[in-house]
C-alpha cells in the first residue's frame, strides 16, 4: 500500500516560481511541502547569466539566483522532497497527488512546473544527445573549448548562450529560420558585434552528423535559396524554445496551446488548484513573471485554505 500524507498546501515543481510561492505560502502560515524532482532548479538554473533580475546590477548566474532563492525559501521553513507527480485526481473536497509510492493529499496545489527545452525532431538528435547535442550551454558549454559550435534559434536564449559559448569556443554559428532575430535588441546588437559568431539566416537544420565518438558536423537547408549544405562543427545545441510540462495535467485543468490557463489570481479552472511561472499562459515567460506570479498564487492559495478552515 502506499503511504498516505496530507498537507494544507503542495507546491510542484522547484524552480523560481515553486520556491518563491514556498516562501510566500510560509510567511502566510500554510503547511506546506514541496516536491521538485531532483531538488531545486528548472530553467532559471541553466541561464548563462540573468541580466533583467532587478537588483542584481552587474547581472547574476542562473545557478547562483535559484541557490539564493532556495536558501531563502529554506530560511522560511519550506520543505523539499523529491517526487514527481504523476496524476492529480479530485479526493472529496480536496485533491490527490499520485508520486508512485507516495500519494499526498492536499486541500490546494500550486503547479509550478515549468517548460522544458523543445526538441528539433531532426535525425542524428536523439543518438547524439549527451554525445555532441546539448539543450544547455552553462551545463556543457566547457567541453567546446578551442572548438566550433552551432546554436540552432533566434531567441533570448539561443543568443544568449551563443554569446556564452563565444568565450569558450573557437567559432560559433547560430543558425536562424529566418533574417531576423527574435532576440532582443541589446542581445542582438551585441551578438552581431562578436568576431568569433556567425549567423547563418534563413537556414533550418536537416539532420545532425555524426557517428559513435559523437557529433562532426550539421546538415543544413537555406529556406530562401533551397540550398542543402554542410557544416563541421563538434557540438550542437538546440535553444528553439520551451514546451510546458503539463502531460500529467491533460483532462484535469483547462490548457491552452498545452499551457495552463489561469484568471489574474492565478486560479486555474479547478478550485483549488492554482499555476504559476513558465506553465501558465501568459504573455511574458521571464524570472521576474515568474515570481511575481508565485506571490499572487500564494496569496490566492492562502485565501482559499483558511476560508475552508473557518467552515470547519
Ligand atoms: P523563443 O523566444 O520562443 O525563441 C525560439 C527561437 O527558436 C525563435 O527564434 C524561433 O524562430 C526558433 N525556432 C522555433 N522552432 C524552431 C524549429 N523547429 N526550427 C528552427 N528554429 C526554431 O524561445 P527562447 O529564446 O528559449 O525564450 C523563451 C522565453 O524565455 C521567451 O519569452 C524569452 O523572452 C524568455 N527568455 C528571456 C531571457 C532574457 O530576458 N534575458 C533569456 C532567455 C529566455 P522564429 O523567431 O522564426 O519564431
Amino acid at each position: 500500500m502506499p503511504e498516505v500524507r496530507e498537507h494544507e498546501l503542495v507546491i510542484v515543481g522547484g524552480g523560481a516560481a515553486g520556491l518563491t510561492a514556498g516562501m510566500y505560502a510560509m510567511r502566510y502560515g500554510l503547511e506546506l511541502v514541496l516536491l521538485a524532482i531532483g531538488g531545486p532548479g528548472g530553467q532559471t538554473a541553466t541561464a548563462t547569466i540573468i541580466e533583467n533580475f532587478p537588483g542584481f546590477p552587474d547581472g547574476i548566474t542562473g545557478a547562483e539566483l535559484i541557490m539564493r532563492l532556495s536558501q531563502q525559501a529554506q530560511n522560511f521553513g519550506v520543505t523539499f522532497e523529491s517526487a514527481e507527480v504523476q496524476r492529480i485526481e479530485p479526493a472529496d473536497s480536496r485533491w490527490r497527488l499520485d508520486c508512485g509510492s507516495t500519494q499526498i493529499v492536499a486541500n490546494a496545489v500550486i503547479l509550478a512546473v515549468g517548460a522544458s527545452p523543445r526538441r528539433l525532431n531532426i535525425p542524428g538528435e536523439r543518438d547524439l544527445f549527451g554525445k555532441g547535442v546539448s539543450y544547455c550551454a552553462t551545463c556543457d558549454g566547457f567541453f567546446y573549448r578551442g572548438k566550433t559550435v552551432a546554436v540552432i534559434g533566434g531567441g533570448n536564449t539561443a543568443v544568449e548562450e551563443a554569446l556564452y559559448l563565444s568565450d569558450i569556443a573557437e567559432k560559433v554559428y547560430v543558425v536562424h529560420r529566418r533574417d531576423e532575430l527574435r532576440a532582443e535588441l541589446i542581445l542582438a546588437e551585441r551578438a552581431l558585434k562578436v568576431a568569433n559568431l556567425e549567423f547563418v539566416w534563413d537556414t533550418v537544420p536537416a539532420q545532425v552528423l555524426g557517428d559513435d565518438s559523437g557529433v562532426t558536423g550539421i546538415a543544413l537547408h537555406n529556406k530562401k535559396t533551397n540550398e542543402d549544405s554542410e557544416i563541421a562543427v563538434d557540438g550542437v545545441f538546440v535553444a528553439i524554445g520551451y514546451a510546458p510540462n503539463t502531460g500529467f495535467l491533460e483532462g484535469l485543468v483547462e490548457l491552452k496551446d498545452g499551457f495552463v490557463v489561469t484568471d489574474q489570481r492565478m486560479r486555474t479552472s479547478q478550485p483549488g488548484i492554482f499555476a504559476a511561472g513558465d506553465v501558465r499562459d501568459t504573455p511574458l515567460r521571464q524570472v521576474t513573471t515568474a515570481v511575481g506570479d508565485a506571490a499572487i498564487a500564494a496569496d490566492s492559495a492562502y485565501r482559499y485554505v483558511s476560508e475552508r478552515r473557518s467552515e470547519r
